[in-house]
């Protein structure tokens, strides 16, 4: 059986938790595959790279490509489709040809971290962004009931498409109008910004943290460093606070689950 290729494509790549994971679980399950970076400069370069990699079987995909892939995929899944974003593509070829699948597994595993961490609670949420993670994550908190509004820094971004799961301009709301009204309101934050993510380690999003309290519950999807700007200020004032490590794990392990199902497909 040939060597199989895994990998992760992005811009840049330097601070990868996938390629330490995978490679340390091919060598504990003496799996015959390695796991790659190919940072790519623009995401056109995937074609060349999915022609080049020929035993190339599945890859994540990260910031800034989350969406920017989905002209180059042949299949979705129907929750990459409903979210709009993707983070794990599986790869089948048969002798010239191919066909890519676009997955979401950020949104399975932010699910499980949530429900955890929420303790099944629902309410008011506050996501902080509106990229790849901010989309999966209002896709879950709307499917258990949340009532989610989206803080971004650009309002005339925005675009609502009838698969935009919080579809309607009045759940996006700029973050310099977030006031302190709006911070009572919500009880549970998500940041799904890269504020604060290493190695811009001193950054904070930006809002007011000084309306944070010991009510709220915030979840940075951020896992390095383990305690962002942000998790701190919410365990100053008292506040429940978790790391995006858990569903960083989960995240990856779907994704295995799903490049193993595809390739048992493949080989009976
Ligand atoms: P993305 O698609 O590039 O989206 C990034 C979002 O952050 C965009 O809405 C962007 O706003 C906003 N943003 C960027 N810089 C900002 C700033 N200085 N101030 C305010 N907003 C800013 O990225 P993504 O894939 O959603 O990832 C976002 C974060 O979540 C990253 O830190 C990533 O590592 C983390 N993440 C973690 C997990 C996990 O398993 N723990 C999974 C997925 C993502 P604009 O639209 O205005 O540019």
């Amino acid at each position: 059986m040939a060597l199989r290729k895994y990998g992760l494509i992005g811009l840049p790549l330097e601070h990868s938790f996938s390629r330490l994971y995978f490679t340390e679980k091919f060598s504990a399950e003496s799996i015959n595959a390695e796991y790659n970076l190919y940072p790519l400069e623009h995401i056109d370069d995937l074609i060349q790279l999915v022609r080049k990699e020929k035993n190339l079987c599945g890859l994540n995909v990260t910031i800034p490509y989350k969406e920017a892939i989905f002209p180059f995929l042949d299949e979705l899944s129907p929750e990459a489709r409903a979210i709009g974003a993707v983070n794990t593509v599986s790869i089948r070829k048969n002798k010239a040809s191919y066909c890519l699948t676009g997955w979401n597994t950020d949104a399975p595993a932010f699910e499980s971290e949530i429900q955890n961490f929420t303790e099944k609670l629902k309410g008011n949420a506050l996501i902080l962004g509106n990229g790849g993670a901010a989309k999966a994550a209002v896709y879950i908190l709307n499917k258990l009931g949340w009532n989610v509004k989206q803080l971004v820094r650009n309002l005339e971004k925005i675009k609502i498409t009838s698969s935009e799961s919080n579809s309607g301009r009045e759940n996006f709301i700029a973050y310099d109008q977030a006031d302190q009204k709006l911070f009572q309101a919500n009880d549970l934050i998500v940041n799904a910004t890269p504020v604060g993510m290493s190695p811009e380690i001193t950054g904070l999003p930006p809002i007011p943290v000084e309306y944070l309290t010991e009510k709220h519950l915030i979840f940075d999807m951020i896992y390095n460093p383990e305690t962002t700007r942000l998790i701190q200020s919410g365990i100053d004032c008292g506040a429940k606070t978790r790391n995006g490590y858990g569903m960083l794990k989960k995240q990856a392990d779907l994704a295995w689950k799903i490049w193993q199902m595809d390739f048992s497909n493949q080989v009976k």
